[in-house]
């Protein structure tokens, strides 16, 4: 029998925030904790799942449509779904998944899980595939067959990732550029806050963000926020909330470009200050942090980090911080207290670091 095991990693965006819809920047890395999936095809047209994360199994047929599948195993059927609407060969067989990234953390697991089964998939039936097509496929499973009305960001990260270097991406051409992230260099870390807060309303809020930026951009007579630029256009916007969200997308695309430059020049002040305006905009105009959230950020930056921000599509997940090495213990500690002293559970604090895209592992026979 052969088997083909493909991986592919979870991601952390360092900034650029509900921007890839509005086809804008964003500057995620991969990380080094990333899902492995293990296919054995068998030429029949069912495939059975089996996770070490989640304690059920599951199986579904190759031509599952939307609605047929429920629970983890959407996010496998959605893909095979999508590659399958798409013209390309798919087949039965036995999955087995294992992942280290944390689920359900804004970690981007439901990428990693989907670029897995992509990569295993293809590889299986010979399809050969550039990493913009599998995101493109990897996003339509999770949109159209998930029902997780995301962006592109996730899976672009997940395939496209380098050691020391996070990616520069422009979703209005999907071009992926490396940038240079070498914390070692200047003795830094990226350290890591998970809140394990719930994302409680989270699909509703992201609607309402997004449904908020495509009104504002008919009002403008644009067919996406990137077609406009500068303070002046705001005033154009009648409705306050709309024109707050405007704002945050705007700035936050400056800030992305211009936090890129400072990385390259190894400027890592300027990133951490850029960092922190970022959250700012998030709680402020976009309005999607939590205080819990607001917190865990605040609380970095008095002990001692360059700059903090949430990452990902917020009301939860993870707070990210560039920290001084030497200070990685004693921030962590103060931190967990600041957290417990108001009250909020316990944080999940680890380092990360940019590490490589996705791929096959091998195709053992
Ligand atoms: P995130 O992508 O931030 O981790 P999501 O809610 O988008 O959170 O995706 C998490 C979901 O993806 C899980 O609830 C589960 O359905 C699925 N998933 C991710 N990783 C695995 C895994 N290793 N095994 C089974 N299901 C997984
Ligand atoms: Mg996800």
């Amino acid at each position: 029998m052969t088997t083909y095991t493909a991986y592919a990693p979870g991601r952390i965006n360092l900034i650029g925030e509900h921007t890839d819809y509005n086809l804008g920047f964003a500057m995620p890395i991969a990380l080094e904790e990333r899902t492995t999936v293990t296919f054995e095809p068998d030429g029949s047209d069912r495939i059975t799942l089996a996770s070490d994360e989640e304690g059920v199994g599951s199986a579904f047929d190759v031509t599952a449509q939307p609605g047929d599948v429920d629970g983890w195993a959407s996010y496998a059927a959605g893909v095979v779904w999508a590659l399958a609407q798409a013209g390309h060969p798919v087949v039965g067989g036995a999955m087995s998944v294992h992942s280290d990234v944390p689920i359900g953390a804004g970690l981007s697991s439901s990428a990693a899980l989907e670029c897995a089964v992509l990569l295993s998939m293809n590889a299986a039936t010979g399809t050969e595939l550039d990493n913009l097509d599998v995101a493109r496929l990897a996003q339509r499973g999770e949109n159209d067959f998930v029902g997780a009305p995301t962006g592109l960001m996730d899976q672009l990260a997940s395939l496209g990732g380098e050691v020391d270097r996070a990616l520069l991406i422009d979703f209005e051409t999907s071009s992926v550029e490396p940038v240079a992230f070498e914390l070692d260099a200047h003795d830094l870390v990226l350290l890591v806050v998970n809140s394990n807060a719930a994302h409680q309303h989270s699909t509703g809020e992201y609607r309402a963000r997004r449904e908020s930026c495509t009104r504002a951009a008919r009002e403008l007579g644009v067919d996406t926020l990137r077609d406009v630029q500068g303070e002046d256009v705001l005033e154009r916007i009648g409705d306050s909330v709309d024109r707050a969200r405007v704002r945050h997308v705007l700035s936050e695309n400056q800030r992305v470009l211009e936090c890129a430059k400072a990385m390259a020049s190894g400027d890592f002040r300027r990133v951490g200050t850029l960092m922190d305006q970022s959250h700012a905009s998030m709680r402020d105009d976009f309005e999607i942090t939590t205080p819990h959230i607001d917190l865990i950020a605040e609380s970095l930056g008095v002990h001692g980090a360059l700059g903090a921000r949430m990452t990902g599509g917020g009301f939860g997940g993870c707070v990210i911080a560039l920290v001084p090495a030497p200070d990685v213990d004693r921030i962590t500690t103060a931190v967990t207290s600041d957290i417990a002293e108001r009250g909020f559970p316990d944080p999940t604090i680890f380092t990360a670091r940019a590490g490589r895209g996705a791929a096959l592992v091998n195709d053992r026979t």
